[in-house]
């Protein structure tokens, strides 16, 4: 069996599609979803990841506000920056790009940020309200995850899943939107026994480690969909993820690639949640 190659780069620009209309509608009321993004420091990867979120943005006519602050910046005048932010009325959206450096909290960063304009869906509340089943914003990955599966018709409910992977902003959300969809949901992580074990049980499997090739053909049930979401630079400069894509093909029904798959669906879940904030900020405040 040769499993099919789920097409985030497809996908994503049909997302994409539709936040540019639904833009489009809401410029006619005079209003443009804004997105501030932060940077800080000169993470090389950072600020590829940055620069394609505002690039998105404006493609999709959301603005965009690109700020990029030295690896010194004090936390203090990271906080202030936030603050102001957050009651800035062009910006419905506000990222802070991570990892942060060192000295910085990047727990109190992400709770300084206004919950109705944390579109990576990362701050407390919204963590909150995802595990509680009502979810404000959803982070971007795991609900770009969502749509492909969805675009793909696999039929959560009922469904087994094992996610590799329990970090804040993929696997554990990852867990809670696929168990609001009705799958039976097991989360592994560095010190689970016999991983194999797990991943052979699974309809579906999602990897999200950042160990390139960690998870191989062997390990996968026939017919099972299988996400990979690592991004991982190889030794020789090429993108590749966390699942070893040529033998997991052969065993898989179907399969992200990596670049092409989850990368862009999660930069498309940005605008959404970006939009979907600037449409929230429009409703009275007792429909919000
Ligand atoms: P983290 O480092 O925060 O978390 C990694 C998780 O993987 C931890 O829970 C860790 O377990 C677990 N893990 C590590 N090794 C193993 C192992 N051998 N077996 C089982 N579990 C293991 O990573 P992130 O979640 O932030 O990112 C994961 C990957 O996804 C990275 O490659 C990252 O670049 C990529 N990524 C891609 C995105 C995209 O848009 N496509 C977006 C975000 C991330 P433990 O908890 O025990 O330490």
């Amino acid at each position: 069996m040769t499993g099919r190659v789920i097409d985030g780069v497809r996908l994503a620009a049909t997302i994409r599609e539709d936040v540019a209309a639904r833009a489009a509608a809401l410029a006619k009321k005079g209003i443009k979803p804004g997105l501030a993004v932060i940077l800080v420091g000169q993470d090389p990867a950072s600020q590829v990841y940055v620069r394609n979120k505002v690039a998105a943005c404006e493609k999709a006519g959301l603005h965009s506000v690109l700020e990029q602050y030295p690896a010194d910046m004090t936390q203090d005048a990271l906080l202030s920056r936030i603050e102001t932010l957050n009651v800035d009325p062009h910006i419905h959206g506000i990222l802070v790009q991570l990892p942060l450096p060192k000295h910085i909290d990047s727990h109190r960063v992400i709770e300084t940020i206004a919950a109705q304009k944390d579109v990576d869906g990362f701050h407390i509340s919204n963590a909150g309200l995802l595990m509680t089943g009502t979810p404000l914003f959803r982070p971007c990955t795991p609900y770009g995850v969502m749509k492909m599966l969805e675009s793909e018709q696999v039929v959560l409910r009922g469904a087994v899943a094992v996610i590799v992977g329990a970090s804040n902003i993929v696997g554990k959300p990852m867990a809670m939107l696929l168990q609001a969809a009705g799958a039976t949901v097991t989360i592994c992580n560095s010190k689970t026994r016999d991983l194999a074990w797990h991943t052979r049980h699974a309809d579906i499997v999602v990897v999200a480690t950042g160990k390139p090739g960690m998870v191989t053909g062997d390990m996968i049930k026939p017919g099972a969909i299988v996400i990979d979401v690592g991004i991982n630079r190889s030794a020789d400069g090429k993108l590749c993820g966390d699942v070893d894509y040529a033998s997991v093909k052969e065993v898989a029904g179907a399969i992200t690639p990596v670049p092409g798959g989850v990368g862009p669906m999660t930069i498309a879940m940005l605008l959404v949640n970006t939009l979907e904030a600037a449409e929230r900020a429009q409703l009275p405040s007792t429909s919000r």
